[in-house]
């Protein structure tokens, strides 16, 4: 069961008062679960750990703001805090570019004061980047994408036309902060190693692997990496 509790919160800008939504419990049920770790969750809004101001439009770390006392709130007269996607809602033009730019400006800014939160906005970038040919990952067989990257030998960076500019230097710096701690994390970086073909440093991470609940997603990312395939996939 997913359950969550309110909370009113202050925005360290502009110090005006409005409410937010804190996940207690979450469950996954029925969702896609894609090789770069991304998962599409039914309410995804609720496991954002940045929220903007609903008066001046500050982003706002929920960890810092978030007092959690479990308050009856007063709907009428208080606002709800705005997310990224509200800024940039998907029927917006360039949505997907603008939310990517967004990220862009805050990795850029002192909103991103530790190694934790930027990694935490990176992955975010990764995942967003990666949207942009996620879609097309079920409709069109991974057999089809292998046999089309062999016959037309495609460089990587003509993979899709944000390779050079953000994907590539996003991971380049990720895979030089994130330092993971257990089974599951490292098997995330042999995947950004995998999306960058750095073949040989993937199967490096993969080889120290241990303790994984589900072997699903090793086996498969082992696999792509053997095959040399570079594309996110779902799994
Ligand atoms: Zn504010």
């Amino acid at each position: 069961m997913t359950t969550f509790q309110t909370s009113y919160i202050h925005c360290p800008n502009c110090n005006e008062k409005m409410y937010a939504y804190e996940l207690t419990s979450y469950l996954l049920n029925n969702t896609e679960v894609y090789s770069d770790g991304k998962v599409e969750a039914s309410n995804p809004i609720l496991l954002d750990e940045i929220l903007l101001c609903v008066h001046c439009e500050s982003p706002m770390w929920k960890e810092d703001v978030f007092e959690g006392n479990d308050e009856e709130i007063d709907y009428d007269n208080t606002k709800e805090a705005l997310h990224i996607s509200d800024l940039f809602p998907p029927f917006m033009e360039d949505s997907e570019q603008k939310t990517i730019n967004y990220f862009l400006k805050i990795l850029d800014s002192d909103f991103t004061d530790k190694s934790i939160r930027e990694i935490y906005i990176r992955m975010k970038l990764w995942h967003l980047l990666n949207d942009k040919r996620r879609s097309l990952k079920s409709t069109v067989p991974r057999f089809f994408k292998r046999l089309i990257n062999k016959i037309s030998k495609k460089k990587p960076e003509s993979r899709f036309q944000d390779y050079n500019l953000y994907f590539k230097p996003n991971l380049i710096r990720l895979l030089q902060i994130y330092k993971p701690e257990n089974g599951e994390e490292l098997l995330l970086k042999a995947e950004m190693h995998r999306e960058i073909g750095d073949f040989e440093q993937a199967l490096q991470c993969l080889n120290n692997v241990e303790g994984l609940g589900n072997e699903n997603m090793f086996d498969a990312i082992k696999r792509a990496v053997r095959r040399k395939e570079y594309e996110v996939f779902r799994l």
